[in-house]
């Protein structure tokens, strides 16, 4: 979809959204769909979950590793999260904006605009809110990913989170996950077609100002 030949340059789009909302299904259903689109996968030091593979989820690193990328100035940015650290590699994703291709970043609050901050005429910001605090508890159950501990302390972080969404260019209400998933995708195709990201207008209207003179 949105694959033609068109010299455009690509985008930075940032799904933010407390834990258990839905976000990862988001994400991944739009990078499916979308063959110029692609997802970041962070470097982090806290260990895999069960059934996260190597390179798809995540780049498991250890402390080192993570230190020394950060002395090489390897990421766009880089945060602590629940007590662990997260990193966007920056290499793939700058190549992908020359192409003309994007990045989607799965990504938390204070990335989300430090890459905004970075490169505010490349970056896109979706939040995703919860239909309900009971909901996002059912998920974070469901998905038996955490323990009760984490549940606890990540549905007390959700009440001051949900408050940043006014710091971000579109959000989403997350109540039902084919119109959440449309909205999504329609953010992006018209993000795709602001007239700043496609490079071939130059040439068009260079064109139809000489036929015109
Ligand atoms: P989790 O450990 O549940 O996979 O992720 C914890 C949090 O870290 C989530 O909010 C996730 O979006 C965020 N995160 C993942 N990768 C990055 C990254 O590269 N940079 C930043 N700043 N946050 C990240």
């Amino acid at each position: 979809m949105l694959n033609d030949e068109r010299h455009r340059r690509g985008l930075m789009m940032m799904i933010v959204a407390p834990s258990g909302v839905g976000k990862t299904s988001l994400t991944r259903r739009l990078v499916a769909d979308h063959s110029d689109l692609h997802l970041s996968v962070s470097a982090t030091t806290r260990a895999p979950r069960p059934g996260e593979h190597e390179g798809r989820d995540y780049h498991f690193v250890d402390p080192q590793t993570f230190e020394a990328m950060v002395a090489d100035d390897a990421f766009l940015e880089w945060a602590e999260v629940y007590e662990h650290r997260y990193g966007s590699p920056k290499e793939p994703i700058m190549a992908a904006l020359e192409r003309g291709e994007s990045t989607l970043f799965d990504i938390d609050y204070q990335g989300a605009m430090k890459i905004r901050a970075h490169a505010p005429r490349d970056a896109v910001t979706v939040y995703v809110l919860p239909p309900s605090i009971a909901e996002m508890s059912r998920r974070l159950h469901a998905r038996s990913q955490d323990s009760e501990e984490t549940i606890r302390m990540r549905l007390s972080r959700a009440k001051s989170e949900v408050a940043q969404w006014e710091d971000f260019d579109y959000v989403i209400l997350n109540d039902d996950f084919d119109r959440a998933y449309a909205e999504l995708a329609h953010i992006y195709h018209a993000e795709r077609l602001r007239s700043s990201r496609n490079l071939w207008v130059n040439g068009v209207v260079e064109r139809l100002i000489d036929e015109a003179s």
